[in-house]
């Protein structure tokens, strides 16, 4: 059992005043692991305090200077890669094949960012202006489960090279991995204050951090209503907000495609993190005249994916984070199959062999119409559509008919169709045949998915504000 009762304020580990505790389990087996001690709305003023202490001294210190200390969190976290790995297995149920990905993800984010910081100018000349890039203020940092330590690693290192203080909440059902995360980054020795992390309730602690008057900008990893909800308080004080939220990502075969090739990718995008993934390609768009082509392909791919407890090396699909979450991912199935769409693989229940865990089968509908609810709503978890299209036009337009526009998928053989294709949809990122992450290229979404971007120069100037100077 882990009893998590520390948070992170002004460069040492405290306990909290709030009093409210939170079990944290094994979704692998449904046990309880532990319990979390959570930060109130007090603990929340600390660390604001602390970080708004920190900050004018913080945003003058020298590019080089950050630098070192973004070279010095990488060398903290790496230390500790294992310990990371174990965590994100036990408390969150991440598979192999997903960790494998998200931790040097997670350690690599600060030499990124240490790089991006080499080669930008925080000083320009525009007609007669000086324009100075200067840090918009002290910075908060919300995070949600699927993905804490990258998310955390990603906006810290971030608000390090913008010369931002930054708190940092994590969520509640993260707690064992912040705690070793926490851990290293206090191993950096960076000066009090500059960042401080603290569990607590997202109404609470969240709500705190999303309307404080000394709190300059909030960067906000979650789903699109809580997202809602921060931009409405942040609006009081006029808070610089960037919200990385929901997707609905359509993962388009073109007709040209090998599926010897396309299959794979379309689905290890489409399951990717146990499908708990707001990148997620959860629509998949195929010709019609190929249809039962590919259906035939993705049922004998997707039956040979291994879900289970992350132990096992060859585990594709872990469980979901929680008994809520599984409930959910159920209730969507059941859903499908009431609005008309029918079952290619899959379906309600566990796994075979499967009776505790909050696993879940990898299924997928075909029949399915774009206007669905299964089409259409985040269901994060592994539940995948197929959508059939007549040509190149209505795949466009049946890719694009949706409130979201994260992360789009584009699978064929003629580069320059595709590059032309990725052109006329309209989301954040466009990944064809199955590239990997460019984590210098920005990431945020259109519409419904979010507001700005972070990730690379784009994401280091959501933390500035351009003030010139004119002579
Ligand atoms: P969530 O929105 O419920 O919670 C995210 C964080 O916000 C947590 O730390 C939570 O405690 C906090 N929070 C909750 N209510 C709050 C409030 N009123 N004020 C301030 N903070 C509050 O999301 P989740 O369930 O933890 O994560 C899943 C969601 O995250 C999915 O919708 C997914 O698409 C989204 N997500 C988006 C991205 C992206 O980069 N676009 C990445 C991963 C996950």
């Amino acid at each position: 059992m882990r009893d998590i009762d520390k948070i992170y304020i002004d460069g040492q580990f405290v306990t909290p005043r709030g009093k409210e505790k939170a079990d944290l389990y094994n979704p692998s087996t449904e046990e309880k692991i532990g319990v979390v001690q959570l930060a109130g709305v007090e603990d929340a003023r600390e660390a604001i305090a602390a970080a708004k202490r920190a900050f004018p001294a913080f945003s003058r210190t020298a590019k080089a200077e950050r630098i070192g200390m973004l070279k010095r969190l990488n060398a903290a976290v790496t230390a500790r890669v294992s310990d990371l790995t174990e965590a994100m297995a036990l408390e969150y149920g991440a598979p192999q094949t997903f960790t494998r990905f998200a931790i040097p993800h997670a350690t690599s984010s600060f030499l990124t960012m240490a790089s991006v910081l080499e080669g930008y100018e925080f000083e320009r000349h525009m007609g007669r202006a000086r324009v100075v890039m200067q840090p918009a203020g002290v910075a908060a940092a919300i995070t949600p489960w699927n993905s804490n330590i990258g998310f955390v690693t990603s906006k810290l290192a971030t608000a390090i090279a913008a010369g931002s203080t930054v708190v940092i909440k994590p969520s509640e059902m993260s707690a064992i991995q912040t705690q070793v995360l926490a851990e290293c980054l206090h191993e950096a020795g960076l000066p009090k204050g500059v960042f401080n992390i603290i569990n607590g309730l997202g109404h609470v602690v969240g709500a705190e951090l999303s309307r404080h008057p000394d709190i300059a900008k909030v960067s906000f990893t979650g789903s699109t209503a809580v997202g809602r909800e921060i931009l409405r308080s942040a609006a009081e004080t006029f808070k610089r907000v960037t919200l990385e939220l929901g997707g609905k990502g359509p993962n388009i075969i073109l007709d040209d495609a090998d599926l010897n090739v396309a299959i794979p990718a379309v689905l290890r995008m489409g399951f990717i993190n146990s499908g708990q993934a707001c990148i997620a390609g959860t629509r998949i768009l195929v010709p019609k005249h190929r249809l039962d082509e590919v259906l035939g392909r993705l049922k004998q791919e997707v039956e040979t994916f291994k879900v289970g407890a992350p132990a096992n090396p060859d585990v594709v699909i872990g469980p979901m984070v929680s008994q809520k979450q599984y409930d959910r991912v159920q209730s969507y199935i059941e859903l499908g199959t009431r609005e008309g769409a029918s079952l290619l693989t899959g379906g309600l229940g566990r796994p075979i062999g499967l009776e505790r865990g909050w696993f879940t089968k990898p299924t997928i509908f075909m029949d399915v119409n774009n206007q669905m609810r299964i089409a259409r709503e985040e269901i994060f978890g592994p539940v995948l559509s197929v959508i059939a299209y007549s040509d190149e036009s209505e795949a466009v337009s049946i890719a694009n008919d949706t409130p979201y526009g994260l992360q789009a998928y584009l699978h064929g053989t003629d580069a320059s169709r595709l590059q032309a294709l990725a052109d006329r949809l309209d989301s954040g990122r466009v990944v064809i045949n199955g590239a990997p992450h460019e984590p210098l290229a920005p990431f945020g979404g259109f519409k419904q998915s979010g507001i700005g971007r972070e990730y690379g120069v784009f994401g280091l100037e959501a933390f500035l504000e351009p003030k010139a100077v004119i002579a």
